[in-house]
């Protein structure tokens, strides 16, 4: 049976009752909804990592409404193409779990027999997505110390959650698929327009990635009407932009009844590189 990998020697866990064994006998308990915590005490596990449950449960409620549908059934749609049987995925910043509980159910539909799994740094967040998909193998741990054995992963997704492109070319089988989210120039406009007097369009970073192939872009736009003052506070805050903001253009949205707005996405694929042999450059003796 596939699982995490222990957080401290690397080696693959077993199972056994609710405790993750590795063989140097380091155990991790899991939670009553069935996921573990790997992050280690002392490296950070003392402070808050990643949203905070008001957070998680806003978000939840935000996208569970709907709004972002048409992003979560492009990115399932790209997940499909390149998914064959048996394929193993993991979602790297899964949050709430509402892309990845979607894909789940879209693999099973497609008869795939999908082995899925979910690491986020929010215990809030991987919390509230075990009671969202119990089917998801789900760990609070890093994206830059990923819970999975080398080329391992035929599918890893990475959405709107830090990356570490060296991480996920080691975790990923040869010849393996990364899908990450970017939004677009004018992602939310109407929004940044409503509380910026001189808005900003996004800059796009580079989408080259090291180790990585891009084999495909694709847009994806969709209009957002708000009709609810938490509406638009959820999205709001599920953006970078609203810790960049000063108190008082904050304030600017709570006065607000209705927005309309709209999101601007691109979703990119990548193929992971092939591995160079490893040949010694500095060693002439041959030559
Ligand atoms: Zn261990």
């Amino acid at each position: 049976m596939t699982h995490f990998t222990c957080p401290i020697c690397k080696q693959k866990f077993t199972q056994k009752d609710r405790t993750l064994v590795c063989p140097q006998g380091h155990a991790f308990d899991m939670a009553k909804q069935g996921y573990v915590n790997l992050l280690r005490p002392g490296k950070g596990g003392s402070v808050r990592h990643g949203d905070d449950k008001l957070m998680v449960r806003a978000r939840t409620a935000f996208l569970d409404a709907g709004f972002y549908n048409a992003l979560r059934d492009a990115v399932t749609k790209e997940v499909l193409a390149h998914a064959e049987k048996g394929v193993t995925l993991l979602d790297a910043g899964c949050g709430e779990g509402f892309y990845t509980a979607h894909i789940r159910r879209a693999l099973l539909d497609a008869d795939q027999e999908p082995s899925i799994y979910g690491i986020d740094v929010s215990k809030d967040a991987v919390h509230a997505c075990a009671v969202r998909d119990r089917g998801i193998r789900l760990a609070v741990a890093s994206i830059f110390d990923l819970p999975k054995e080398n080329e391992s992963v035929d599918i890893l997704i990475n959405l709107f959650a830090p990356y570490d492109a060296a991480e996920f070319s080691r975790v990923l089988k040869e010849g393996g698929t990364l899908i990450r989210v970017f939004p677009r120039e004018r992602h939310l406009w109407e929004l940044k327009c409503a509380v910026y007097d001189t808005p900003y369009e996004n800059e796009i970073d580079t989408l080259a990635l090291e180790g990585f192939t891009l084999t495909s872009e694709t847009p994806v736009t969709f209009d957002l009407h708000l009709s609810k003052t938490e509406d638009i506070d959820a999205l709001f805050k599920m953006t970078p932009y609203y810790y960049k903001t000063s108190r008082e253009d904050q304030k600017k949205l709570e006065n607000l009844q209705s927005l309309d707005t709209h999101g601007e996405f691109l979703i990119v694929t990548y193929k992971k590189a092939n591995t160079l042999p490893n040949v010694d450059l500095t060693d002439t003796s041959s030559l």
